[in-house]
């Protein structure tokens, strides 16, 4: 598989996209025309850069408005082409993009096309180069990959081939099986791009919207099964143009990239196993069980305050590490993990981002094979020095900086291996388990957070809801798996004004935001911690009398979530209750959740509630943040 991307995906100048590029493993780059006129270098040197970072130009683009023009504009349109063939030379590349005509002079006609095409197709032989037709899905008159390919076919000639691009055939909802019946040989280069379905103008939805494939809402996958039955095995290279890529850090985009198109394949191969592809083989996505822990770095006075709040929660200090300064909490199947070592990653996360929850352990079947599917996607393994008598957990490198463990049949005795029991039991058992860990990130790299966990894990992502904050918008989305077993929420900040957004900002990037526990008994759970000393956080009364009248609920049951600060919500399948702590510091918090029948969600419309009720807590505006040590 020989992988390629359009300089235009990705922001900063020239030399910033090659080296990122590079980086990210890419075979080869698409250049756009524009990048190449803003540097100030000469063609000749931008070859000679390219191949200097080891990749290859597989594509020269866009040559627009050519096929079907009459006199003059035919003649000026194939004199255009011979400037842009020098260019070519120059650069050292031998194909050049041809998207359909939009000029309203074109006069349309399959064979007037095809005889261009022809003709450009013989001028390119001369110079040993190629050409390749793409349908724009704006076309004046060609607007479908079937009708580019008739014209190319039509037009006959071996220097002259089709170019597929997922973008403008998915978004016209074109049959993708049409492409099964094109010779492989004259697909010349397949360009490809997701997209989040938005009802809009196709123009404007290319050039703003489009993103990695897996980051979007269209089939790209079944696109490239039919790419790949017709036996096509040049490049596949990413177009694409997307506002927040332009603006975002070229290494991660082009990290992205790679990934998507590893992920991508690995998905058409297992789909169309007839089909000889080459792909590295690498496990399959990962089932993850649950969650086993989640560990927190802090210091020592922070760590006992959430010691402290733990205990209140039901939690007990059941273990210490034999060698580390870390505790272990448990409560029924839930371990949470305070580290206070003064050395190690730990310690460096606690230095950058304060107290926060810095590593999730979760349980799956094969650690090493999903470390590997990891690696193979483009992860970083995460490895630390481990002492004499320690498990070494196989781990990655989260999106935000975290760590991501993986615990298995090997070390799920590493509790008992490296830990000292303390003689407290193991405290209350109204928690199950986590029922979802939520996690924080600036909206801009939601996609990189989605399309890490959905190309390693088995799970899907639900449609974006929009959160209202006071102080701005926050989007939502919830990666999880079928069984339930892992839940994550995402949000997205747009801005720093918003909680979320404090949230960043104030713990420099930390990620885990609330951590939520699944019980089976929310009253008598929230009575049992309130009785321990536990506080909850208040919500606004009026929240209840606008429940009751929405929900239709009894007087009395509404006096109960009342007095317990429990949030209520309800959908087709059954009912969902929440009560949450107050903030820990100015980071994170937790939540206490039950499910009843098969309510499916998360609570999302009584965020705002919640928001409200954090913003009454949080200090005022202007005093500075607490220091640390
Ligand atoms: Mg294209
Ligand atoms: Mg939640």
């Amino acid at each position: 598989m020989k992988t390629s991307i359009a300089t235009v995906s990705i922001s900063g100048d020239l030399r910033e996209k090659l080296a990122a590029i590079a980086a990210a493993g890419f075979d080869g780059v698409e250049i756009f025309e524009n990048d190449f006129l803003t540097f100030d270098g000469s063609p000749a040197e931008v070859g000679r850069m390219v191949r200097d970072h080891g990749l290859e130009i597989t594509l020269f683009q866009p040559f627009r408005d050519f096929e079907g023009m009459p006199e003059p504009q035919r003649t000026s349109a194939m004199d255009r082409a011979e400037r842009k063939f020098d260019l070519m030379a120059e650069l050292g590349t031998d194909l050049m993009l041809v998207c359909s005509n939009v000029s309203p002079l074109a006069l349309g006609g399959i064979d007037r096309a095809a005889a261009d095409i022809r003709e450009l197709g013989e001028r390119a032989a001369k110079r040993s180069l190629r050409i390749g037709y793409e349908a724009l899905a704006w076309g004046r008159h060609i607007s479908d990959h079937r009708d580019a390919w008739e014209v190319v076919r039509r037009a006959d000639h071996p220097n002259a081939g089709l170019i597929l691009d997922s973008f403008h055939t998915l978004a016209r909802k074109i049959d993708v099986g049409s492409i099964r019946a094109i010779p492989g040989d004259k697909i010349f280069i397949v360009q490809l791009a997701d997209a989040p379905l938005i009802d809009m103008d196709l123009l404007y939805w290319s050039r703003h919207f489009r993103n990695m494939p897996g980051e979007g809402d269209l089939p790209v996958t079944e696109f490239m099964r039919a790419v790949a039955a017709t036996g096509y095995d040049g490049p596949l290279s990413l177009e694409i143009f997307n506002d927040q890529f332009r603006g975002g850090s070229p290494r991660s985009i082009a990290v992205d990239g790679r990934r998507s198109l590893i992920y991508l394949m690995d998905q058409v191969a297992r789909a169309e196993p007839a089909i000889s592809i080459d792909v590295p083989e690498i496990p399959d996505r990962v089932e993850a069980q649950g969650i086993e822990f989640v560990e927190f770095a802090a210091n020592e006075q922070e760590a006992q305050e959430l010691g402290t709040l733990f205990e209140a929660m039901g939690f007990a200090a059941v273990a210490r590490h034999r060698n580390k300064e870390v505790t272990l909490y448990r409560q029924g199947a839930v371990n949470l993990v305070v580290n206070t070592e003064k050395e190690g990653f730990a310690h460096s996360s606690y230095l950058v981002h304060g107290t926060s929850a810095y590593a999730i352990g979760l349980k799956v079947a094969d650690a090493t094979a999903t470390v590997e599917r990891a690696r193979a996607l483009g992860a970083d393994i995460f490895e630390q020095r481990h002492g004499p008598g320690e498990l070494a957990i196989p781990a990655i490198r989260g999106v935000g900086g975290g760590v991501l463990y993986f615990v298995d049949g090997k070390t799920e005795g590493v509790w008992e291996i490296e830990f000292e029991p303390t003689g407290s039991d193991a405290g209350d058992s109204a928690f199950r388990s986590i029922d979802h860990v939520a996690q924080t990130m600036n909206y801009e790299e939601m996609l990189t957070w989605i399309l890490f966990y959905t190309s390693i894990f088995q799970v899907h992502k639900s449609p974006m809801v929009d959160v209202v904050d006071p102080a701005g918008l926050v989007r939502s989305q919830v990666i999880e798996n079928a069984s339930g077993s892992l839940r994550l929420t995402l949000n997205g900040a747009e801005n720093r004004k918003t909680l979320a957004g404090t949230f960043i900002a104030e713990t420099f990037g930390s990620s885990v935001q609330h951590i939520a526990f699944r019980t089976g008994d929310i009253f008598k759970t929230a009575r049992r911690l309130r009785d321990r000393g536990f506080k909850p956080l208040v919500i606004s009364p009026n929240y209840f009398d606008d429940i009751a009248a929405r929900f239709g609920l009894e007087g009395g049951f509404v006096e109960t979530l009342r007095d317990l600060n429990i949030l209520y919500d309800r959908d087709g399948h059954g009912e969902f209750f929440q009560f949450y702590s107050g903030n820990f510091g100015e980071a994170f918090f937790f939540e206490i959740v039950e499910r009843r029948g098969g309510y499916r969600g998360y609570g999302a419309a009584n965020a705002p509630f919640r928001i409200a009720a954090q913003r009454r807590m949080l200090r005022p505006r202007g005093m500075p943040r607490a220091t640390r040590p």
